[in-house]
């Protein structure tokens, strides 16, 4: 039971956990409720494709805190419990079985969930036992215990986490296929340096990459996928497939409350939403970027942790609004990806170092303004980056100078006004 003093948080991902944690140090005093739908203790979402599925981490290595911790801040974590809808007139959480959680305040954490495949041969109904999406530790074992070295795999979408699929399975010494429908890998994110670059490295490990492969029909038999058969004609034979179409925001009850819209739960900088007690944080949200000027849902652990410690201020009556730039990292065949603001809408592209050495960076600029880099094992240029994009304003830079290596990076972005 619980009363109207409370902090009720929906979801115990990344986001939920610290907001419990965060909000408990900032002076919250009343009970927190931590509510996740699944049964592990909150738990890190990134290696679940990486040192997770590989075996080089286990369980316990991924669990974001211990149980001890939360029960030190009197955070009570309620596994398997979930937030169906919202009374906002009554602050009132209900939840999946007809229990009602009176709140003081009311965070929405919820995370996002696989996108489906859709495909011709596919029934929602009746997956094929040999489709695997990858979104939870429940996922990443199914994942794990099917792989065997020498298996077919297709993995179909080439995003961050497909390949990050693609490379822990080869690693585990499957054959792995990678089929992606653009003409070039991360063709959303990334300038075409970057793409080849990837695509290259993946090749070298083994990787099957195919850009411009569009999956026509799956051909299902007994239960399984049997053939993926492609638009230009060609067919693959598979043992298993990883869809890794991307992911839809946790957004139902939020929705139904007036507090989304089709792209996530609508916060601003403080993580609030349009209700003053309901604030969210992480993956289903959306928040207008004062730096793009534009509306953006991150999918990344740092947005999680910094919009959740901004929700957790707000909910114990400060005022710390989130400007942090956008930053995401992954790892690949043991290459250190680093990528610090959002590089969608740039016009140029401008490459420093040499792709050969595996030691790079792509800039990003639009009319002359450094929007984003992607870094390949330069950490240092990576944080310069992060910092210049920071102080403010996208920085205005000298492409020139940018490409040349001979001119210090700090000094060239230090000259961008
Ligand atoms: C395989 C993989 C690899 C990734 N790699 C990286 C990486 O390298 N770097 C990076 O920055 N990011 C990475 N990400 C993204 C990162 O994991 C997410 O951005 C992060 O997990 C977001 O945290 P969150 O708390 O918003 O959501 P989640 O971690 O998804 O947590 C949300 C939780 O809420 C639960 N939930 C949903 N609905 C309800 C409900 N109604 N009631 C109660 N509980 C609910 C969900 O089951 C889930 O447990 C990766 C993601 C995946 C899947």
């Amino acid at each position: 039971m619980t009363s109207a003093t409370d902090l009720v948080i929906a979801g115990a991902g990344h986001a939920g956990s610290e907001l419990a944690l965060a909000a408990r140090q900032a002076g919250w005093s009343g009970p927190i409720v931590l509510l996740g739908d699944e049964a592990d203790l909150p738990y890190q979402r990134p290696p679940l494709s990486k040192a997770y599925l590989c075996g080089k981490a286990d369980l316990e290595a991924l669990a974001l805190r211990q149980a001890s911790a939360y029960e030190a801040a009197r955070i009570t974590w309620r596994p398997g419990t979930r937030l169906q809808a919202i009374d906002r007139e009554r602050r009132t959480a209900h939840l999946y079985g007809g229990e009602a959680l009176p709140y003081a305040k009311l965070a929405l954490c919820t995370g996002g969930r696989a996108r489906p495949w859709a495909c011709e041969g596919l029934d929602p109904q009746h997956p094929p036992a040999n489709l695997f999406a990858l979104r939870t530790r429940a996922d990443a074992d199914a994942l794990r215990a099917a792989l065997r070295p020498g298996s077919r795999l297709a993995v179909v979408g080439g995003g961050y986490v497909g390949l990050e699929v693609a490379a822990s399975a080869r690693d585990l010494g499957a054959e792995v296929c990678l089929l992606e429908v653009q003409p070039r890998l991360l063709a959303r994110v990334a300038g075409e340096a970057m793409s080849d670059f990837i695509a290259g490295v993946h090749r070298a490990a083994g990787v099957d990459i195919r850009t411009g492969a569009a999956v026509q029909r799956v051909v299902v038999s007994g239960g399984r996928i049997e053939r993926l058969e492609l638009a230009d004609g060609s067919a693959l034979t598979v043992d298993l497939v990883v869809a890794g179409v991307g992911m839809l925001p946790n957004t139902e009850a939020a929705l139904a409350a007036g507090l989304a819209n089709e792209h996530g739960v609508v916060v601003d900088e403080c993580s609030v939403t349009a209700d003053p007690d309901i604030v969210a944080a992480g993956d289903c949200t959306v928040q207008h970027s004062a730096l793009y000027d534009r509306a953006v849902r991150l999918e990344s652990v740092p947005n999680a942790l910094e919009q959740a410690r901004a929700a957790a201020a707000w909910v114990c009556g400060q005022r710390k609004p989130n400007h942090a730039v956008p930053w995401f990292w992954s790892d690949q065949h043991g290459l250190k990806l680093q990528q610090a603001g959002l590089s969608q809408g740039h016009d140029r592209c401008v490459l420093r170092g040499d792709p050969g050495q595996r030691q790079f960076c792509v800039f990003y600029l639009k009319a002359d303004r450094l929007i984003a880099a992607d870094t390949v094992n330069r950490p240092a240029d990576f944080m310069l980056v992060r910092r210049a994009l920071g102080a403010g304003a996208l920085p205005r830079v000298d492409p020139v100078a940018l490409a040349d290596e001979r001119i210090p990076l700090k000094a060239t972005l230090a000259a961008g006004v």
